[in-house]
C-alpha cells in the first residue's frame, strides 16, 4: 500500500462519528469525515440525528415546554403568578433552532481545530486496492463525485426513524421526529404512534403547550424495558400531565383527510377509530445504510439491516470499523461516542474500551427516567442472587423544597459480594444522578462503599445514598 489519501475516514459525522474523528485526530492521524447531512440552509450540518434532529433539539423543546407548563400549572404553590400565560410558537422553535446550529456548527470549529477534513456529500465504500487502500467515493450534493482512500474506514452512518407501511410521513400530518421537533403551531389533536422513547418526549413537550395527546402503543405494557416500580411511577405522572398512553393498541390504517388524520386501530374491545390534527410515527429506528456500501466491499449487514461487527467493532473487512446506530447495541449518542473513541484507539494502536453493561439510559419527561445495568428481571432469569434497596423523593428535603418530591431510587446489589448489578431511577433530576451509579459499577463498587460516601445535604443525590444504605435495612429516612 503506498498512497492512501488519509489514515482514517469516517462516514458519518453524528456522535459516533465526529467524536471518533476527533479523537483519532488527537491521536496523530490524519483525518477525513464525510457527512451528507443538510442544515434548513442547504448547508453541511455536522452532527448527525444527535445535534440537528434528536437529543439536542428534543432536549431544547423539552427544557421550554417544561418551563411553560410549570409557569401554567406549578408555580402558584411558590407564590408566583402571571396574567395569560402565552407561548409563542416560532420563538419556541427559533431557540431550538439557534441551539442546533451554534452545536452543529461547534463540530465544525472542532474539525478544523483537530485538522480533520470534513467533506460534504455521500460516502460509498467502494473496497480495497491493493496500493491505495480502502476507496471511498464521495458524491457531493450537486452530484460531482470523487474518490478518496484511507488504511481504515469507519462507517458511522447512524440510523432512520422505521417507516409504518400504512402511515407513511408525508412531513405535514404524518410527521418523524424531525417534523415533529418543527411544528408552526401547537396541534390540537396529537396521535403518537409508539409509547417510547421518542414518543413519550415529543409527546410531552406538545402535550404541556396544551396538544391532546393519545398514543397507541403495540404491546400490552408500559415501557417494557424499564423496571416495572420504576415504569409504574412513569405511567401514572404521565397520565397527570394528561398524555392518553393506551397500551395494546395496533394501527391497522391511518389516512389523511381535510378534517385531520383519521386512524383505525385495534385494542381488547375491538376495532377503533381516532382523528387527530397531527400523527407521530415514533415505532422505533433502523440502521441505515443506503448507498453506503458497493456490492463488492465485503461488509456484511445481519437480519436487521445493522452492519455485523465483532465486540471490537471491526467487520471482518481489513481496515473497515463500524460503530453506533448502524452496529448492534443500544441507540443512544454516548454508546456511539464511546465506540468512536475506542475505534480511533484500536487503529492507533492503542487499548480502547466500551463496557457495554454500564452504559446509562435517560428518558427526558417529567419526571425523569434513567437506569443503568441489570432490572430485577434479568437478574432472576440469570438466576443471580440479589438484595434491593431504594428511597422515595418524597423523603428528600431537597425535593419537597423543589416541589418536585416524586418517584423513587432503587438499586439491586448482588445478594454475597454486595456489587451493585443495577440502579434504576424515576424522579427530579436522575438524568444526573445515574452517573454517580455508573462510576461506581464501572468500578465494581458495593451498595456498602456508596453508603459510606459523603453526600451534601440537602441534595437529590441523598436519594442515591440513602437507597444504598437500604439495601441493607439502614436507611435512616425512612422505615426498612
Ligand atoms: P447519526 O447521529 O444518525 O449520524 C449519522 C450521520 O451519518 C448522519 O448525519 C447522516 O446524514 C450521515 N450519513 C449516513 N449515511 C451517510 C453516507 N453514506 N455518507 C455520508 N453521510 C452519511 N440518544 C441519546 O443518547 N440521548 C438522547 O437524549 C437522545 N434523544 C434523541 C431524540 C430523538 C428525537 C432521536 C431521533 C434520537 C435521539 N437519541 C438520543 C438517539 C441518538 O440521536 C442516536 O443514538 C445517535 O445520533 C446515533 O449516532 P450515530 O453517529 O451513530 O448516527
Ligand atoms: P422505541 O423502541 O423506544 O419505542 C418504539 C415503541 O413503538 C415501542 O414501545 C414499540 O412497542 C412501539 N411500536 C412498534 N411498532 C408499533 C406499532 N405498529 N404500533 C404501535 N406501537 C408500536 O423507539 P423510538 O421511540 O422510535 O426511539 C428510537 C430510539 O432512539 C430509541 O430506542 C433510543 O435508542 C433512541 N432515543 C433515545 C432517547 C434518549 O436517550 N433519551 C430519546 C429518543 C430516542
Amino acid at each position: 500500500m503506498s498512497d492512501p489519501s488519509f489514515d482514517v475516514i469516517f462516514i458519518g459525522a453524528g456522535p459516533a462519528g465526529y467524536v471518533g474523528a476527533i479523537r483519532a485526530a488527537q491521536l496523530g492521524l490524519k483525518v477525513a469525515c464525510i457527512d451528507a447531512f443538510a442544515g434548513k440552509d442547504g448547508k453541511q450540518a455536522l452532527g448527525g440525528t444527535c445535534l440537528n434532529v434528536g437529543c439536542i433539539p428534543s432536549k431544547a423543546l423539552l427544557d421550554s415546554s417544561r418551563q411553560f407548563h410549570n409557569l401554567v400549572h406549578s408555580f402558584d404553590v411558590h407564590g408566583i403568578s402571571a396574567d395569560n400565560p402565552r407561548i409563542d410558537v416560532p420563538t419556541f422553535i427559533g431557540r431550538k433552532d439557534k441551539i442546533v446550529k451554534q452545536f452543529t456548527g461547534g463540530v465544525a470549529t472542532l474539525f478544523k481545530a483537530n485538522k480533520v477534513t470534513p467533506f460534504f456529500g455521500t460516502g460509498k465504500l467502494l473496497g480495497s486496492d491493493k496500493d491505495r487502500g480502502n476507496q471511498v467515493e464521495i458524491t457531493s450534493p450537486d452530484g460531482a463525485k470523487q474518490t478518496i482512500s484511507a488504511t481504515n474506514v469507519v462507517l458511522a452512518s447512524g440510523s432512520v426513524p422505521i417507516e409504518l407501511p400504512f402511515a407513511k410521513f408525508d412531513g405535514k400530518a404524518i410527521l418523524d421526529n424531525a417534523s415533529a421537533l418543527d411544528l408552526a403551531e401547537v396541534p390540537k389533536r396529537l396521535g403518537v404512534i409508539g409509547a417510547g422513547v421518542i414518543g413519550l418526549e415529543l409527546g410531552s413537550v406538545w402535550r404541556r403547550l396544551g396538544s391532546e395527546v393519545t398514543m397507541l402503543e403495540a404491546l400490552p405494557d408500559f415501557l417494557g424495558a424499564a423496571d416495572p416500580d420504576i415504569a409504574k411511577v412513569a405511567a401514572r405522572e404521565l397520565k397527570k400531565l394528561g398524555l392518553d398512553i393506551k397500551l395494546g393498541a395496533k394501527l391497522g390504517k391511518a389516512e389523511v383527510k381535510k378534517d385531520g388524520v383519521h386512524l383505525t386501530y385495534t385494542d381488547k374491545d375491538g376495532e377503533q377509530q381516532l382523528v387527530v390534527d397531527k400523527l407521530l410515527v415514533a415505532v422505533g429506528r433502523r440502521a441505515y445504510t443506503e448507498g453506503l456500501l458497493a456490492a463488492d466491499c465485503g461488509v456484511q449487514l445481519d437480519e436487521r439491516g445493522r452492519i455485523v461487527v465483532d465486540e471490537h467493532c471491526h467487520t471482518g473487512v481489513d481496515g473497515v470499523w463500524a460503530i453506533g446506530d448502524a452496529v448492534r447495541g443500544p441507540m443512544l449518542a454516548h454508546k456511539g461516542s464511546e465506540e468512536g473513541v475506542a475505534v480511533a484507539e484500536w487503529i492507533a494502536g492503542k487499548a480502547g474500551h466500551v463496557n457495554y453493561d454500564t452504559i446509562p439510559w435517560v428518558i427526558y419527561t417529567e419526571p425523569e427516567i434513567a437506569w443503568a445495568g441489570k432490572t430485577e428481571k434479568e437478574l432472576k432469569d440469570a438466576g443471580i442472587p440479589y438484595k434491593v434497596g431504594s428511597f422515595p423523593f418524597a423523603a428528600i428535603g431537597r425535593a419537597v423544597a423543589m416541589n418536585e418530591a416524586i418517584g423513587q431510587v432503587k438499586m439491586l446489589a448482588h445478594a454475597e459480594t454486595d456489587r451493585i448489578l443495577g440502579v434504576h431511577m424515576v424522579g427530579p433530576g436522575v438524568s444526573e444522578l445515574i452517573a454517580e451509579c455508573v462510576v461506581a459499577m464501572e468500578f465494581k463498587g458495593s451498595s456498602e462503599d456508596l453508603a459510606r460516601i459523603v453526600h451534601a445535604h440537602p441534595t437529590l443525590s441523598e436519594a442515591v445514598h440513602e437507597a444504598a444504605l437500604s439495601v441493607d435495612k439502614r436507611a435512616i429516612h425512612k422505615g426498612n
